[in-house]
C-alpha cells in the first residue's frame, strides 16, 4: 500500500483525538496512521541560515519532517506572498492586498526549498497530499526535480472568481502551478465553478469530461469539490464532557437566565465580527425588550499579528464592542463579552452546548469549521439555532440553519430575534438535519474520498 505524505506549511504535532487536536489534524492524523508516511512543514521556527535538511521526528507514532525559515522567507514568502497577497485576495478584499514582487520571489524560493528538501524523503509509491494556498507551487517545483509521484492539492480557503483572481500580477502562474497536481480539491461548488471559469476564459484549457477532467497548461488532472468536515463524535463528547463541568458552571451562573449568543473566530478581517457587533447592536436598539435578557459571546485570538490590517480590525473591534457596551450595558448587565483568547477545542464545545444561537457571520470562508462544530456540540432535546452566512462554503450544505448575509444588518439582527424565539420543535427539526449531514459528511469520509480520487490518478482522457 502506498504511503501518505501530507504537506502543510504547518504540522500539527498531536496525539489523535487529543483535547487539542484540531480537526484536520485529527483526520490527517488518522490517516497517517494508517498508511504510514511522514508529515512535512515548517517547524514554525525562524532562523538566521537554516539547514535544508529537514529535521526528522516522531509523536504518537507520527513521523514529521520539518525545516526552519529564514527571516527573509517569513518575512515575504509566509506574512508577504501567502497572508498579505494571497490570503485577502482569496477572501475577495483586494482593498486589503499588499503586492510586492519580492514577495513573490520570495513565495517561489521557499516553495522551490520546501520541494528539494522533500524529495529526499519520497518513495516511488508516495501519495503526495499538499494542503493550502502557501504551498501552491510545490507539485510544479517537484515535478521539475522529475519527482513522478500521485500528487493532490487541497484548497482550504475559498477560490475567488475570475475576475478578483485577475488581480493578481501572476494568477497566471498560480493556476498554471495548479495544474501540476494530478487532483485539485475545493470546498464547495462555488469554488470549483470559479475555477472552471478561470480555466474556461482566461486559458485555453478544455474539459474533457463536463466538469472534472481538465486538460491545460499542458497536463490533464481531475478538479472537484471535497468539503471538509469535522470530527463529529470527538466534538459530541467533548460538549458533554465532565472536564467542562467547573468553566460551563461558571458561565451559565454568569448569565442568570439571560439566553447566550456566542461567536467564535480567529481575530480576521474575513470573520465579519465587526458587522456581527453592528447587528446585535441593531437587535438591542429594536428590541428593547430583549435588553438585560441577552448576552453575545465572542471569542476572537489575534492571529498574524504581524501583518498590518491585523492589528486595525482589533483595534476597530475593541473600540465598537466598546462603544456598544457603553451604550447599553446597565449596573447588572453587559451585553457584549468581548475575549480576545483562544480556549480548548473542549471548553468551547462546552460553551457552544450552553448558547441558544451559533453566530456565523463570515464575510467569505472557505468551509468554515466553527459553524459545524457548533451544531455537533448540541443537546439534541434543547438545541441551539445556528445562524449562518451565505458567504461560508459551509451554507452549501448546513441549508436548515438560517441563512443570512452577514452585510445585511438589519436581517442579520431580524433574524437573531427569529432565532431567540424560535419553538422547541422548528429547533429540533432543524438540528436533526443539519446534524445528519455533519454526520455524514464527517473529516473521515473527506480524506477518504480525496485520497480514493487521487488513487486513481494518472488521469488520462
Ligand atoms: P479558520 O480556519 O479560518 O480559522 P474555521 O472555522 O474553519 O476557520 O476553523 C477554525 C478552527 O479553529 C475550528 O476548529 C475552531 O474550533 C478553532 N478555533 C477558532 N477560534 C478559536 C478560539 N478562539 N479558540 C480555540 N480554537 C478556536
Amino acid at each position: 500500500m502506498s504511503r501518505l505524505v501530507v504537506v502543510s506549511n504547518r504540522v500539527t504535532k498531536v496525539q489523535q483525538g487529543g483535547a487539542q487536536a484540531g480537526g484536520l489534524a485529527v483526520g490527517l492524523l488518522g490517516a497517517l496512521e494508517e498508511m504510514g508516511g511522514v508529515w512535512f512543514g515548517w517547524s514554525g521556527n525562524v532562523t538566521e541560515d537554516p539547514s535544508d535538511e529537514p529535521r526528522m521526528s516522531t509523536s504518537g507514532g507520527i513521523a514529521y519532517a520539518t525545516l526552519d525559515l529564514s527571516p527573509e522567507d517569513y518575512d515575504e514568502y509566509y506574512n508577504g506572498f501567502s497572508n498579505s497577497m494571497l490570503w485577502p485576495l482569496f477572501h475577495y478584499r483586494q482593498d486589503l492586498m499588499e503586492f510586492h514582487l519580492s514577495s513573490y520571489q520570495g513565495y517561489r524560493r521557499a516553495n522551490a526549498r520546501f520541494a528539494k528538501a522533500l524529495k529526499g524523503l519520497l518513495e516511488p509509491d508516495d501519495l503526495v497530499w499538499v494542503h493550502d494556498y502557501h504551498m501552491i507551487p510545490l507539485a510544479e517545483e517537484l515535478r521539475r526535480l522529475g519527482v513522478r509521484n500521485k500528487m493532490g492539492f487541497f484548497l482550504h480557503t475559498p477560490f475567488p472568481s475570475h475576475q478578483v483572481l485577475v488581480v493578481l500580477p501572476q494568477h497566471r502562474e498560480i493556476v498554471s502551478a495548479l495544474s501540476a497536481y494530478d487532483v485539485v480539491g475545493f470546498q464547495s461548488s462555488t469554488d470549483l465553478r470559479t475555477f472552471s471559469h478561470y480555466i474556461r476564459f482566461e486559458t485555453s484549457g478544455v474539459f474533457l469530461d463536463e466538469r472534472h477532467l481538465i486538460r491545460a497548461f499542458r497536463r490533464t488532472f481531475h478538479a472537484n469539490k471535497f468539503p471538509i468536515g469535522i470530527d463529529t463524535e470527538n466534538i459530541e463528547a467533548m460538549a458533554q464532557s465532565p472536564d467542562n463541568a467547573v468553566r460551563v458552571e461558571r458561565l451559565v451562573r454568569s448569565l442568570r437566565g439571560r439566553k447566550l449568543i456566542i461567536g467564535v473566530d480567529r481575530l480576521d478581517y474575513s470573520k465579519g465580527i465587526v458587522q456581527r457587533l453592528h447587528a446585535f447592536e441593531l437587535l438591542l436598539a429594536r428590541n428593547p425588550d430583549w435588553h438585560n435578557k441577552v448576552v453575545f459571546l465572542q471569542i476572537a485570538p489575534p492571529t498574524r499579528e504581524d501583518v498590518a490590517h491585523y492589528g486595525e480590525i482589533r483595534h476597530l473591534l475593541e473600540t465598537e464592542a466598546g462603544r456598544i457596551n457603553g451604550e447599553y450595558a446597565e449596573f447588572d448587565w453587559v451585553p457584549i463579552r468581548y475575549l480576545n483568547r483562544g480556549f480548548t477545542r473542549q471548553t468551547l464545545s462546552g460553551f457552544f452546548r450552553q448558547a441558544c444561537i451559533g453566530l456565523v457571520t463570515p464575510l467569505r470562508d472557505g468551509m468554515n469549521l466553527v459553524a459545524k462544530e457548533y451544531v455537533a456540540a448540541q443537546n439534541s432535546a434543547d438545541p441551539g439555532v445556528l445562524v449562518l452566512s451565505r458567504f461560508a462554503g459551509a451554507a452549501e450544505q448546513l441549508t436548515n440553519a438560517l441563512i443570512v448575509n452577514p452585510y445585511d444588518e438589519e436581517r442579520v439582527a431580524a433574524t437573531l430575534g427569529r432565532a431567540l424565539e424560535m419553538t422547541l420543535k422548528e429547533r429540533q427539526g432543524r438540528w436533526r438535519a443539519t446534524m445528519d449531514v455533519i454526520r455524514r459528511h464527517d473529516i473521515v469520509a473527506w480524506r477518504k474520498n480525496f485520497l480514493r480520487v487521487l488513487n486513481r490518478a494518472p488521469f488520462t482522457a
